[in-house]
């Protein structure tokens, strides 16, 4: 499993190209993968430094490996023994919420409030009936209509080890925080190992650990929405975590026109907001997963003035379906670098540059 390397390493993940592990003088670089499948998707791991007993990675891979299936089994839609299936399907209140699934929820509820419902955990009415991961077919527009109505976030409630839902048929899908919250996880466990440094990618979320030798930052390349083995351009990053969310990664085809997996809660139907693909840096896995799905619903404009008015500190990088790239105001220092050249990064808006809708 040793990989010795030599300048740049690409790592392909489903959604990001990475090139983090290249050595400054060009020497070399060691490093461990390991791969883990879990949450429906392949997790990286990958180990870097000197000195570490193959022992020793092995038994932090074991327990990173637990650590998934525990949060796999917590947060599923589809497992009959989780709580959330109690939830979803018979109980309205649980008096002993598993510790983990009480602190997913708040936060998922918190991150509803702040994007005013862009991000919703209660979707799964919406997201069972559209099935796109299940290939369609597109609901009829009676059924959307109905399945709105019990899709309000404010249905849950939490406090520590009590979980109530007021509406029956409201249901939670966690599809959009649960990879990000779970990378979180990981890298608090990951900080306090002997590994010098690393990264744990997971289904679009990345989140590094460690301090890089020479102090070079993460390069974490973002894909082009058009072409995904191609990378449109590079954000160095130091710490924290990205995640992605994008039209291209999960939709079916229907009379010629795609059906994604990010459902804008005030239409019940694939958002169509004119971003093709958002990336969010965040010092928090969960939130950047969240905030993600939420600035790709809002749309460029709604996101950038929730990036000004937020309290909560993130930066993105969002694509447009003009081919433009809008990135927020603390990467415009250079910590984005163009790679393609059929895309265009564009600077603050100037009166001119606003999107319709
Ligand atoms: P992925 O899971 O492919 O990384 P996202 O993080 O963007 O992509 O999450 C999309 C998933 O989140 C969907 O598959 C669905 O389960 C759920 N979801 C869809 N729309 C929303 C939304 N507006 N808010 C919260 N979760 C959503
Ligand atoms: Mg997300």
């Amino acid at each position: 499993m040793k990989k010795i390397l030599r300048f740049s390493a690409i790592l392909t993940a489903h959604i990001l190209i990475l090139s983090l592990f290249a050595s400054c003088s060009g020497g070399k670089t060691e490093y461990t993968d390991y791969t883990i499948y879990g949450m429906d998707t392949y997790i990286t791991l990958r180990f870097a430094g000197k000195g570490q007993k193959e022992d020793y990675l092995d038994s932090v891979r074991d327990e990173c490996a637990r650590i998934i299936a525990k949060n796999e089994k917590l947060m599923s839609s589809h497992d009959e023994e989780a709580q959330i299936w109690g939830l979803n399907h018979d109980v309205d209140v649980i008096l002993d919420a598993e510790p983990d699934l009480s602190a997913v929820l708040t936060s998922a509820v918190h991150l509803a409030e702040i994007s005013d419902g862009a991000f919703s955990p209660t979707l799964g009415s919406l997201t069972e009936l559209w099935n796109v991961s299940g290939g369609g077919p597109v609901p009829r527009s009676e059924e959307i209509e109905a399945a709105s109505e019990h899709t309000d976030y404010r249905n849950i409630s939490v406090d520590s080890g009590r979980i109530s839902i007021t509406d029956k048929e409201c249901k939670i899908d966690l599809g959009g925080i649960a990879k990000g919250y779970t990378a979180q996880e990981l890298l608090v466990y990951l900080n306090g190992t002997d590994i010098s440094y690393g990264l744990v990618s997971m289904g679009g979320n990345i989140g590094v650990f460690g301090d890089k030798t020479g102090g070079n930052p993460f390069k974490v390349g973002i894909c082009d929405p058009d072409n995904t083995s191609s990378v449109i351009g590079y954000l160095s990053i130091d710490d924290g975590f990205i995640a992605v969310s994008g039209d291209y990664e999960r939709f079916f085809e229907e009379d010629g026109k795609k059906y994604h997996h990010i459902i804008d809660p005030e239409t019940g139907y694939p958002a169509e907001s004119g971003l093709r693909s958002v990336a969010v840096w965040s010092n928090n896995g969960g939130t950047a997963d969240a905030l993600s799905t939420a600035l790709f619903v809002m749309g460029e404009e709604r996101a950038l003035e929730f990036y000004r008015e937020s309290d909560v500190r993130f930066e993105a990088v969002m694509i447009n379906d003009r081919h433009e790239i809008i990135l927020t105001d603390g990467i415009k220092d250079g910590s984005f670098e163009l790679s393609e050249d059929s895309y265009t990064l564009i600077g603050e808006a100037e009166g001119e540059d606003t999107v319709a809708g």
